[in-house]
């Protein structure tokens, strides 16, 4: 890299350029201020009080109906919720949703992790793994042996999307981590058995919670695997998790403000048009930036297929001449804050979240911003 001619601390991007809200991080996400503002107005009777009551409950009622609604769940699918994030998700499903042997698609940090810990479980088969390189997926294939096929619906590392089918021929479970695509990428819930995600991301929520959106075969499986001598921790228990969420409540106690936030996103989303609506509006983000960046002469979109390109993650790679982390640096002295690529996949680039809650307007903003540091640290 050449040393820049200017000191990128003595940039002042225009104000007429900055976005009118700079949160563009992949998670922790942006919450909209309306969302704050209904979890203002009901605070006095609402946080603070017992999860085991009527208010709190109907908060989570107001969210499984509304992913019902919106994820436009066929009969007998049924929306489960418990404590611990995605993360404490993968757990409880080693423990209770596979049977004996898995399958997983591996394409980045996050893709890799559920094979992971499957692998760690002594009463599980090796699980088998089908990698791709960054920046690509691959393809789950059907085999008579697998119960359960580990999909990704947006590989959050690396801005890759996949739409989600199920295996041709395949009889095991699909269990989908939806993490930041849940909400803002489409999905034909007939194509999934398990569909979970964390609300930090597309429903401008805070972390800690984990929901999944489960078929009548996934909940039988829960059952059986409950039923069977398998040692299951009673955290990571799927059995009481669903127990506790056909009641509206979750097994301890959940953070309720992240609940009300939530709630009013999924909502929003229903009351403008379900996941038309909320994918449109990633949609609308997601040609605004990869358009910028495939007509810049400095940036191009990192994923080379555009029906790979994520349209709530965007990954833009920077020519060597421009250190996108210095840009990152300059914009975040402005407000513009996580920008910075995703550190293990150590490229020089920029990740940027499409959010519904981010208003393609800021996304142009952005571009626009992006091309006023690079034009500046380059005279
Ligand atoms: C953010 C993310 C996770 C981790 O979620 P936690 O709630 O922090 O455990 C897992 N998978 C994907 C695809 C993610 O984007």
């Amino acid at each position: 890299m050449i040393p820049y001619m200017s000191d990128p601390s003595n940039i002042k991007i225009p104000d007429s350029l900055l976005p009118a809200d700079g949160r563009f991080g992949a998670g922790p996400s942006k919450v909209r201020q309306a969302q704050l503002d209904a979890l203002v107005a009901e605070a006095p009777t609402y946080l603070g009080t017992s999860h085991r009551q009527a208010t709190v409950k109907n908060v989570v009622g107001r969210v499984r109906g509304g992913l019902h609604n919106l994820f436009n769940l066929p009969d007998g699918y049924e929306v489960l919720l418990g404590n611990g994030g995605t993360t404490a998700f993968w757990d409880a499903a080693v423990f209770g949703l596979i049977e004996t042997k898995s399958q997983h698609l591996n394409f980045g940090e996050f893709s890799s992790k559920f094979a992971t810990a499957a692998a760690l479980a002594p009463f599980l088969g090796d699980p088998e793994v089908i990698k791709s390189e960054p920046g690509t997926h691959p393809e789950a294939v059907a085999r008579p042996e697998i119960d359960l096929y580990g999909l990704t619906h947006n590989e959050t590392s690396t801005g890759v999307s996949m739409t989600i089918t199920r295996p041709e021929g395949a009889s095991g479970l699909v269990a989908v981590d939806a993490t930041s695509g849940a909400g803002g990428l489409r999905v034909d819930a007939s194509q999934f058995d398990c569909y979970y995600f964390a609300p930090q991301k597309s429903f401008a929520s805070d972390g800690g919670l984990w929901l999944a959106l489960c078929s009548p075969a996934a909940i039988e499986r829960i059952e059986k695997i409950a039923a069977s001598d398998r040692f299951i921790p009673e955290f990571l228990n799927l059995k009481t998790a669903l127990d506790n969420s056909r009641l509206d409540q979750t097994y301890n106690t959940p953070a309720l403000a992240t609940l009300h936030l939530l709630a009013s996103q999924v909502e929003w989303f229903n009351e403008n048009g379900g996941l038309e609506f909320s994918a449109g509006r990633s949609d609308r983000n997601a040609e605004v930036l990869y358009s910028w960046a495939e007509q810049s002469d400095f940036a191009t979109p990192f994923v080379a297929k555009p029906e790979e390109r994520s349209h709530v993650i965007g990954t833009i790679d920077f020519v060597d001449s421009i250190d996108a982390a210095v840009v990152a640096k300059v914009l975040r002295a402005h407000g513009i804050v996580d920008t910075e690529p995703y550190r293990k996949l150590g490229r020089n680039q920029l990740r940027i979240a499409m959010f519904p809650a981010i208003d393609s307007e800021d996304i142009a903003s952005l571009c626009a911003a992006i091309t006023y540091v690079v034009g500046a640290l380059a005279s």
